[in-house]
């Protein structure tokens, strides 16, 4: 796989995110938000509408950019504004090149309609990283396989469940052997009956190891699989703890107030 200019890098601590800070116009969304993830970690990010999580996971895989702060995944610094600032500065093209090794599911279902489900899986390796087809179409199969949807390789996102679409979007991003994963409410725009064929597929993905980072009002979820819980609130992480820690003992008011009106 390439590997762009990736730095070889086995230190625990896969994700770096120090001081980030992001205005969209006068408005602050992020206020210095410092996290740190460890190799294999699943994160859950909770916290109320505008608070600024989605912003926050845009910034790690550089749909936007940052005002200050410092990010660096995987031992590549991705953006570094007036933080270090001594390493090598990397350009554009390779930065894009790295992140497309950092997976992002939203919660629109965002496949090219187009496309069967095969297509989007594979249209990265493809025209990305120039994997021959076969090779591509073959990957492509094992993971529709791995989340449940092999019988559906040949049908168009129309034809699919909102589910299934959610699941054709986890393995188009697993396509590309991410570092981490980034999912923004994955199962928010879902009929409840759909929700749980999402989350095992993440659980399962979990339990092989994958480093996640998780913004959901799923609780079960989190505290089920979540080694951390990240509370934001106002574009400022206001507490983080186990999910034990967070969701039977919150030490800040604001995170009580937030988890009594949705638990
Ligand atoms: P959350 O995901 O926690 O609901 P967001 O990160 O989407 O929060 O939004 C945080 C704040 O940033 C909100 O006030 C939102 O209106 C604003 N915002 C988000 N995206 C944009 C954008 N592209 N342009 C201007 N303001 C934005
Ligand atoms: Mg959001």
């Amino acid at each position: 796989m390439n590997n762009g200019n990736a730095v070889n890098n086995n230190s625990k601590k896969i994700i770096i995110a120090k001081e980030i800070v992001k205005y969209f116009g006068h408005n602050l969304v992020l206020d210095k938000v410092s996290l740190e993830v460890n190799r294999g970690e699943v994160v859950v990010i909770i916290g109320p509408s505008g608070s600024g999580k989605s912003t926050f996971l845009r910034c790690l895989n550089h749909l936007e950019r940052i005002n200050s702060g410092y990010i660096e995944i995987d031992g590549f610094v991705i953006e570094d504004k007036g933080l270090h600032e001594k390493h090598k500065k990397h350009s554009s093209k390779e930065i894009a090149r790295f992140c497309s090794q950092i997976g992002m599911v939203f919660q629109r279902f965002n496949l090219f309609p187009h496309m069967t489900a095969l297509e989007n899986v594979i249209v990265g390796p493809v025209v990305v990283n120039k994997m021959k087809k076969e090779e591509a179409v073959e990957l492509g199969l094992e993971l529709l396989e791995k989340v449940g949807l092999k019988d559906k390789a040949n049908s168009y996102p129309s034809q699919l469940s909102g589910g299934q679409q959610q699941r054709v979007a986890i393995a188009r991003a697993l396509a590309m052997k991410p570092k981490v994963m980034l999912f923004d409410e994955p199962t928010s725009a879902l009929d409840p009956e759909l929700v749980g064929e999402v989350l095992n597929v993440m659980k399962e993905l979990a339990r092989e190891g994958m480093t996640m980072l998780v913004v959901t009002h799923e609780m079960g979820f989190a505290r089920e699989v979540a080694d951390r819980v990240v509370f934001m609130d106002k574009g400022k992480i206001v507490e983080e703890g186990l999910p034990e820690e967070i969701f039977t003992n919150p030490k800040q008011e604001r995170t009580k107030q937030f988890l009594q009106k949705i638990l």
